[in-house]
């Protein structure tokens, strides 16, 4: 397995993939590696000749500082994990190599960059944003392979690789979950054993309304459900719960006869930010 720190290395190495057509597999992560980063790698090795994954937890998309003091680092182990799981070549950058002190560069994704976790975490997407367009110029991608645990970020991606004309493919990767359907997530190390337990709370709720909605019952009444279930049964602090359009995020009211829809939650649970989402189908 390759691995580069240095961007004039890793543009060589990739021109000369480029040069002998061969297809890359680009699998852009935050670290702390866990069985649903490697599904998405997996996947990346199943369709292309080469598979690049990168490891940097980018500062502009966090807008709360402790939150990226706090967030787990453990490369070692990253590395490990991605040479077992014949990954063939590892881009670890420096904050210094990726960000310049008089970068003035702001992007901005209207409506979608707003809502849900863009509410939440002003900002967030104006730096996912960047750094996904810096990993794309850097790694030359085919395809490039996202979660729909982060179904927010995969429309942003989509998104900006239209707009900006990108010949790459974005490749959508189901949620893994561990065996009683927690979301894995970097961030579930961070949580106590009592949180744990806690945080099943999130998958039990999207359960129940994926239930109640394809039982028949109403948005509002499910929604209804749903705040009330935190406020009185959970310790984890709901910021949102909402049901909307698959394609574009946008809230609904009624379930459409396509059932493109997907539950989208988001909580805190002591100092731990977790998110999760179902679709309806
Ligand atoms: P992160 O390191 O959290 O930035 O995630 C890197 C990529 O892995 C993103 O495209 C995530 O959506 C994806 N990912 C994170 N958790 C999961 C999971 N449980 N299942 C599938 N993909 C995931």
């Amino acid at each position: 397995m390759e691995i580069f720190t240095d961007i004039c290395d890793f543009r060589l190495y990739i021109k000369q993939v480029r040069q002998h057509n061969k297809s890359i597999g680009f699998v852009p992560t935050m670290g702390a590696l866990h069985q649903g980063h490697l599904e998405l790698v997996k996947k990346s090795i199943q369709q292309n000749d080469v598979t690049v994954c990168s490891i940097f937890v980018n500062p502009t998309q966090f807008n709360n500082p402790n939150d990226l003091e706090n967030y787990p680092r453990d490369n070692k182990t990253d590395l490990s994990l991605l040479k077992a799981n014949n990954c063939d070549v590892v881009f670890l950058p420096s904050n210094a190599i990726m960000y310049k002190k008089n970068d003035i560069l702001s992007l901005n994704f209207g409506y979608l960059e707003n809502i849900m976790e863009g509410k939440f975490r002003p900002g967030h997407f104006k730096g996912v944003g960047l750094i996904v367009i810096k990993l794309f110029n850097l790694a030359c991608p085919n395809r490039a392979y996202f979660g729909t645990k982060d179904l927010q970020q995969l429309t942003i991606v989509k998104k900006l690789t239209k707009e900006l004309l990108y010949d790459i493919e974005i490749i959508p990767v189901q949620t893994i979950r561990e065996p009683d359907g927690l979301a894995m997530s970097s961030r579930n190390g961070l949580l106590s054993k009592e949180e744990r337990i806690q945080a099943l709370d999130l998958y039990k709720a999207l359960n129940t309304a994926k239930k109640q909605l394809i039982g028949g019952e109403s948005v509002t009444s499910v929604l209804k459900y749903v705040q009330q279930f935190f406020t009185t049964e959970s310790k984890l602090e709901l910021e949102y719960f909402e049901i909307v359009n698959t394609t574009d995020l946008m809230k609904i009211n009624e379930i459409p006869t396509s059932k493109q829809v997907s539950l989208c939650i988001a909580g805190q649970l002591g100092k731990v930010r977790l998110i999760d989402n179902m679709s309806l189908l």
